[in-house]
């Protein structure tokens, strides 16, 4: 089932949707670390994706849910469709897809004789912790390897992907494929708060200098950046610093996107971790979903400084819905 036409199924809170429920097992697989895990039958794991605004065409997810746990997580309302209506309930309780393998290899063939790209881990991360055990990921790569000239890129924060090395070299090999490391600080007592069970940032330092090694077409992405939270001149520097010494030549970016619930999840954290700036995040998003004005401006051209200064090439960057927005209508509050 394409997750894009989940979208329109009209939802009653606390009711899974109709075409999801029936996939959906009832039995816990096993709970660990204070997550439940829970099978969900799926007829594919690559998802159409209709939307011309994304730089690709389908979509892979093996999880729904995902354990790192991240503030930002602009997934969240995903499990809506699931009937749990708690957004941070995203991060403990985590779907894994079962029953995929045949779909998913015979859509493959198309997809790649028709130049299609795929995106590996756009609402979940694929190398989240129970990737370690059920390896739905690694079974997608095997299919994957199969073929040649397949375009792929896959975005994580888990080390679990140095586990893939052998399937991603291969890959690498015959195919297009692009890895995004998601690291938005080197400050890991604060991401230890912000993303509580991602790999602290000297972990995912080294699977960038690793993936590097092996020859692979690695960046880093800075997303989301999270105002006066990671965006100062010394913090960026000191991140794009660290992974251009590790041989990363790409960087993308983007600022924090709110929409609900993950907007209301989001405040509550900040109301308990830094009660100062809330009111000024509620002003700075009130009635919009992205910041626009003078300190986007401001952070676009800090990175770019940076990108320059560090020799990282600028191909990926936050050019997606938010640079098509108007132009600014005022400055924030805090930050403009
Ligand atoms: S790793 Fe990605 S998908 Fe997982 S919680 Fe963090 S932002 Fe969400």
């Amino acid at each position: 089932m394409s997750e894009s036409k989940a979208k329109v199924i009209m939802l009653r809170p606390g009711i899974a949707a109709p075409n999801l429920a029936p996939l959906m097992g009832t039995v816990n697989l096993r709970e660990r670390g204070g997550v439940v895990y829970r099978e969900l039958r799926a007829r594919s794991l690559l998802n159409r994706c209709d939307s011309p605004r994304m730089p690709f065409e389908w979509t892979v997810n093996p999880y729904r849910g995902c354990a790192m746990g991240c503030r930002y997580c602009y997934a969240a309302y995903t499990h809506e469709f699931m009937g749990i209506a708690t957004p941070e309930a995203f991060h403990s309780t985590v779907f894994v897809k079962r029953g995929a393998e045949a779909e998913t290899a015979r859509r493959m063939a198309p997809v790649v004789r028709r130049g299609q790209r795929i995106a590996l881990g756009t609402a979940t991360d694929p190398y989240q912790p129970a990737e370690a055990q059920e390896r739905v990921t690694r079974r997608f790569l095997e299919a994957v390897v199969q073929h040649r000239d397949v375009r792929l890129g896959i975005t994580t924060k888990g080390a679990i992907i140095l586990r893939d090395l052998d399937l991603l070299r291969r890959i690498h090999a015959r195919s297009s494929l692009t890895i995004q490391v998601s690291l938005i600080s080197l400050d890991a007592e604060l991401l230890r708060r912000v993303e509580p069970w991602a790999p602290p940032p000297e972990v995912r330092i080294e699977v960038l200098r690793r993936l590097t090694e092996a020859g692979l077409r690695v960046g880093i992405s800075v997303a989301p950046i999270l105002p006066a939270i990671t965006d100062s001149e010394r913090g960026l520097d000191a991140l794009l610093g660290h992974a251009a010494e590790v041989g990363v030549r790409r960087m993308s970016f983007s600022i924090l996107f709110l929409r609900s619930p993950t907007r209301e999840k989001y405040l509550r954290w900040i109301e308990a971790a830094f009660p100062r700036y809330l009111e000024a995040y509620r002003e700075a998003y009130r009635g919009r979903v992205y910041l626009i004005g003078g300190y986007r401006e401001r952070i676009r051209r800090r990175v770019a400084r940076l990108r320059e200064k560090h020799g990282l090439d600028s191909r990926f960057d936050d050019g997606g819905a938010a640079a098509r927005l108007p132009s600014p209508a005022r400055q924030l509050r805090l930050w403009g």
